[in-house]
């Protein structure tokens, strides 16, 4: 029988002094010693805490941990009691319907290990109070929260509701589990009070209640996921348990409807519909079975979960507007490597379907060209708006090399700066690994050149800063010099937000063609009249050929993956500075010209001498991420204060 130990703290004077210690336990003393010292930030001891009490949950190797603190009033009054057992036993569920506790303080102060017996005894359902209304909106804004985020921390203000709240994040987010390789990403800690001005780190999936927090909100990207997912958790009512103020049509508590795009509120500030308001909406199939048909052409289900705003987005290949919520689905088949229609079957459970709209597609028909159709993420219309960036360069800049290190190190280091980056299309982002960035780092292999004539989207990511909305970044190839001739190229041009600008340091000063790509460039977006709107970042590559100039020398080996504005300025300064006085006018262009700019030193391979297609001294990117991250800033998809000034 699997027993749950107890240990309980108190203040006590002893000859050093008063101590925050165990007072009782079920656990050899060693144990004890081991847990208090483990767990001695969630204890709290500071003897001036505040009052009230708190929980927390968390899991430490392999085994959980409940704490549950409370501090009467005066200083030194705070008692806690530990709960540690295997997480299949204390899970985040037993553990917020035990939180009462109280039994525990009876007696004569003598702890006994818990059965399931005693913890049955005590546990209070929250059911109920977990469907509330109010319960509910707060839980679409959490929802939301973690559906843009893979997991991590969730800060939020302290609630009333937050055990309820947690119930039913753990209710839900539980049904996830599936889909994820690495489980314990989805193990729910959370801490229902903390107003340390240092909180405590806990890693994984961590929902705390901090005093001062930001609300969460409901203006979110996933919101209408999320509403699809709480509405669906508010229906189900496992043992039957009626919910307060609630009829249920015909008694079908657990009818598995999806709730109708009418029938949600239009509005994201608007309430989560109370569960009899979701009808099946007329017309709708009850279910939908492929199994035994013969294969359709790809006629897919309307995106019938997806969600009732609106929603228009440009597609940045070929300019079209989508009306996103409208388009039929797709997934990618990789058997045999293309694109299917995708049924979501009407029984698919809420996770299902979120997991499904995650690896989604749209199609988009290009209109100027007869049959020629490509797909962009479903995820990608998703969002906060769309950032679009385009790697500009002659053909012997180095760009393909440049951009292949950017995403290598984006997937090796992340961005850094508490910036949360996840690719949009996987199978896109796996490829691209594949072929180009383990060849180039793993191998030292030269990677081949952009096809002339392309402009090709390379891989999408959405990248989300703490506590705000996610955004799509979209990452183009341009392939350079006179391919700006091509429609692609010039279409390209009207929906850029940023360009990295690349400059081989070797050909500074004689590369007609370099010269011309970035002048075209230019030249075109001040044609459209979008010079004011684009923002860039120019990179001086290969700069380990000029490693010993002054004043590169300085920068080729400062830190890469930082965001520090008066370094920034100065680094630009000096690079525009050298590439004037080496007569390299046409490359300093963008700088002058483009809405906000920066330059940078950079080497994407770390050296140039090349033997039979292979890097023959190894592959050793140097900052590569800096012209991104200030890509990103000057964009306005990193927003913080440092992040606001990068940029002239
Ligand atoms: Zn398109």
């Amino acid at each position: 029988m699997t027993v749950l130990h107890q240990v309980a703290y108190t203040w006590r004077e002893k000859h050093s002094g008063w101590a925050f210690g165990p007072r009782a336990a079920t656990l050899p003393d060693r144990a004890v010693l081991r847990w208090t010292e483990r767990l001695g930030d969630w204890l709290r001891t500071d003897p001036n805490g505040s009052t009230g009490y708190n929980h927390f949950y968390g899991v430490f190797r392999n085994e959980a941990v409940f704490v549950r603190r409370i501090q009467r009033h005066k200083v030194r009054s705070a008692k806690a009691w530990l709960l540690i057992g295997p997480p299949t036993t204390l899970t985040p569920r037993l553990a917020l319907e035990l939180r009462e506790w109280s039994w525990l303080e009876g007696g004569d102060g003598r702890l006994l290990p818990l059965g399931p017996d005693v913890t049955a005894a005590h546990r209070r359902d929250l059911q109920a109070e977990a469907r509330h209304p109010e319960v509910l909106e707060r839980l679409v804004a959490l929802m939301s929260r973690f559906l843009s985020g893979a997991g991590g921390s969730i800060v939020l203000p302290p609630t009333e509701l937050a055990y309820p709240l947690l119930w039913g994040f753990q209710e839900i987010v539980g049904g996830f589990a599936v889909d994820e390789p690495s489980v314990d990403r989805r193990q729910l800690a959370f801490e229902t009070f903390d107003d340390r001005t240092r909180p405590p780190f806990h890693p994984g999936l961590f929902v705390r209640f901090r005093k001062g927090a930001p609300d969460l909100g409901t203006d979110h990207a996933h919101d209408d996921i999320a509403r699809l997912l709480v509405a669906d958790f508010a229906r189900k009512i496992d043992g039957a348990i009626p919910m307060p103020g609630v009829s249920h049509p015909g008694g079908g508590a657990t009818e598995p409807t999806v709730p109708d795009a009418a029938a949600r509120p239009a509005s994201p500030e608007a309430p989560v519909p109370e569960p009899a308001a979701a009808t099946r909406p007329p017309g709708r199939p009850a279910a939908r079975t492929t199994s035994g048909a013969p294969m359709p052409p790809p006629t897919p289900s309307r995106s019938a979960d997806a969600p009732a705003r609106g929603r228009e987005v440009i597609c940045p290949i070929c300019l079209s507007t989508l009306a996103w919520n409208d388009l039929p689905l797709y997934r990618y088949n990789p058997d045999i490597g293309d694109y299917t229609g995708l049924d979501l079957p009407a029984d698919a459970s809420a996770p299902q379907r979120a997991v499904a709209l995650r690896t989604a597609f749209v199609r988009c028909t290009d209109p100027r060209e007869q049959g020629s159709s490509h797909y962009l993420p479903f995820a990608y219309g998703m969002h906060g708006p769309p950032a679009v960036f385009g790697f500009v360069g002659a053909t012997r800049s180095g760009k393909t090399h440049l951009l292949t290190a950017m995403i290598g190190q984006l997937e090796k280091r992340g961005l850094g700066l508490g910036v949360r980056h996840a690719a949009l299309d996987k199978a896109r982002h796996q490829a691209f690994l594949n072929e180009q960035v383990s060849p180039f780092f793993n191998r030292s292999e030269v990677i081949e050149q952009t096809r002339a004539g392309t402009v090709g989207l390379v891989d999408s990511f959405l990248v989300s800063e703490e506590g705000r909305e996610a955004r799509p970044v979209a990452l183009f190839d341009v392939a350079g010099g006179d391919l700006l001739e091509i429609e692609s190229a010039r279409r390209f041009l009207d929906v850029a937000d940023g360009l990295i600008f690349v400059v081989n340091a070797a050909e500074i000063g004689h590369d007609e063609l370099g010269d011309r790509t970035f002048g075209t460039v230019l030249e075109l977006l001040q044609g459209s009249g979008r010079l004011p709107e684009v923002s860039a970042a120019v990179v001086l590559n290969k700069a380990d050929l000029v490693r010993f100039d002054e004043p590169i020398v300085r920068w080729f080996r400062s830190p890469d993956q930082v965001l520090d504005a008066e370094a920034s300025l100065r680094e630009s300064a000096d690079v525009y500075a050298y590439l004037h006085s080496r007569g390299a006018d046409a490359w300093t262009r963008p700088y002058r010209e483009c809405r906000k700019a920066t330059l940078h030193v950079v080497s994407a391979a770390g050296s140039d001498a090349v033997v039979d297609k292979t890097f023959v001294r190894g592959v050793t990117s140097r900052r590569v991420l800096n012209p991104l991250l200030a890509l990103m800033a000057m964009t306005g998809l990193l927003t913080s204060p440092e992040a606001q000034k990068i940029g002239v």
